[in-house]
């Protein structure tokens, strides 16, 4: 999907040139030792590249100028190991486009008490440095993410490994097309929104190709195709009885390999990085693709049912911060719920077919039942239940004026029995901090009723990408309290009101 390797950050250190050469070479000796070490980390998939110390206005400038056009630095992460004053960074950072990290951190991590000197003072003073930095950079308004805290300190590695991967899928998504087979489900409001928006604040296109145009791709996948995909299924999932060779549906599985491999030639030719479908334009496909959806968003792919091309992004970005992580990512709905106060209320998530086999606990099923709406062949589609303990779901709205992101934690448990005539996979959980709030918190913030559930991507991952879009988001957790979640929404219009005006 993403080679996360191949991305670089930029380390880069402010100083001045007032120290004189000698302490600028332990600057920079210094910043070439922490760089490397974060390169080496396990938290931080990129490849961590150091610049240099940054001494003056056109250093900076330069510095930004080649962030920016670099087609492989996804942000850039600023320490100021000495003070650096910042009106020489003012030029540069108005022209910065890349995610931006604000380190505070010391190279030495104790103080030595016994033998502290003005040279040891003069060397170490991020305390202060990164404090001129941090004013200059919100007197830009500029959004960052500050980490705080010994280098080497695990913690701050896996912050730093955090905001990597945001920076990582909004790198992703500059330039992404994403593919729409058949507009919005009629009706519906929430999976509608500005696509004109979307590429404005998101730099992500999205656009429809006839169904007609695709019909034709999957008619003319050939036999070996399919029987290679067949073989893929046999080694990966069970099958269920009427699944399988001689079964009355086993056609109907061999059909949906046709469809995976038909969609999968076109999104590859095209360079698409998400898709959506819609059971209400199906013309001439047989069968709603289900287990094809599932089996390409299990191979990296976004994907959003019912026209839904806001959660189909949102899937594939939620996909990519995940890269390599334990925890799969699937496009989910709220469906049903267990509203009992003995046993605890819990939702369950699943969808007519389409959720990602990269969140089942054990091996998926392959299974073909016919579907109530559509008109249409019985679709094949995996069937599992998935992994316990704790996901989060994401949800992306447009509110007419901007784009809100809502993440709410929850906790995936064990079904209180099998789910043995379920034909379809689900995922069963209690929101945070129970349901009664999670859901009214999450109902009058208007999230919709699809999202982006992970097992990998927690609500920072979402924070970090929200700031560096510079679009709202509201969180839902243990901490969640509905009056105060209520002031929260009204002052988010004043402010958005506020701040965006007519942009
Ligand atoms: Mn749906």
């Amino acid at each position: 999907m993403i080679n996360l390797k191949e991305l670089e950050v930029w380390f880069v250190t402010g100083s001045q040139n007032l120290y004189g050469p000698e302490v600028l070479k332990l600057v920079a000796n210094n910043s070439t030792e922490i760089a490397a070490f974060f390169n080496k980390s396990a938290q931080i998939p990129v490849t961590v590249v150091y610049k240099s110390v940054m001494k003056s206005l056109d250093e900076v400038t330069n510095m930004c100028i080649e962030a920016n056009s670099s087609p492989k630095c996804i942000g850039l992460v600023t320490w100021c190991h000495t003070f650096s004053p910042s009106k020489m960074w003012i030029n540069g950072l108005k022209l910065l486009n890349k995610p931006l990290l604000q380190l505070h951190t010391q190279y030495n991590r104790d103080l030595p008490w016994g033998e502290i000197d003005m040279d040891f003072m003069n060397l170490n003073q991020s305390a202060h440095g990164d404090r001129e930095h941090g004013f200059i950079l919100s007197r830009l308004r500029k959004n960052r993410k500050v980490v705080v805290g010994y280098w080497q300190e695990n913690d701050v590695q896996e912050r730093i490994g955090v905001w990597t991967r945001a920076a990582a899928a909004w790198y992703d998504m500059q330039g992404a097309r994403l593919a729409r087979f058949g507009d919005n489900m009629r009706e519906v409001a929430v999976t509608e929104g500005d696509k004109v928006e979307a590429q404005i604040k998101f730099g992500l296109s999205v656009n429809t190709w006839p169904v007609g145009d695709i019909v034709k791709i999957v008619e003319g996948v050939s036999e070996t195709q399919i029987d290679q995909i067949m073989a893929e299924y046999n080694v990966l999932y069970d099958f269920d009885k009427e699944a399988q060779k001689g079964g009355k549906y086993y056609e109907n599985v061999r059909y949906q390999a046709r469809i995976e491999a038909g969609f999968k030639s076109f999104l590859e030719e095209g360079g698409f990085k998400a898709f959506t479908t819609t059971f209400e334009d199906l013309h001439g496909l047989k069968q709603l693709p289900g287990l094809a959806s599932q089996r390409l968003m299990a191979a990296g792919y976004g994907f959003g049912a019912e026209g839904d091309w806001k959660h189909a992004a949102l899937v594939r970005a939620v996909k990519v911060m995940g890269t390599g992580l334990k925890g799969g990512c699937s496009f989910m709905e709220d469906y049903t719920y267990h509203l009992n106060p003995q046993s605890g209320y819990k939702a369950l998530g699943s969808h007519m077919l389409e959720i990602c086999p990269s969140i089942a606990n054990g091996k998926a099923k392959i299974e073909v039942h016919p579907l109530g709406i559509g008109g249409k062949d019985a679709p094949a589609r995996l069937v599992f239940n998935t992994q316990t303990g704790p996901a989060t779901c994401t949800s992306l709205i447009d509110m007419g004026n901007r784009f809100r992101m809502i993440v709410a934690d929850v906790e995936c448990v064990e079904p209180e029995a099998k789910l043995e005539k379920l034909p379809v996979a689900s995922a069963l959980w209690t929101p945070m901090p129970d349901l009664k709030v999670g859901a009214a918190a999450w109902i009058y913030s208007g999230g919709a009723h699809h999202n982006a559930f992970s097992q990998a991507v927690t609500a920072e991952y979402i924070e970090d990408f929200c700031d560096i879009a510079g679009i709202e988001l509201i969180q839902i957790n243990k901490n969640t309290s509905v009056p105060n979640l209520k002031n929260e929404l009204r002052w988010n219009e004043m402010y958005y009101l506020l701040s965006n005006g007519l942009k």
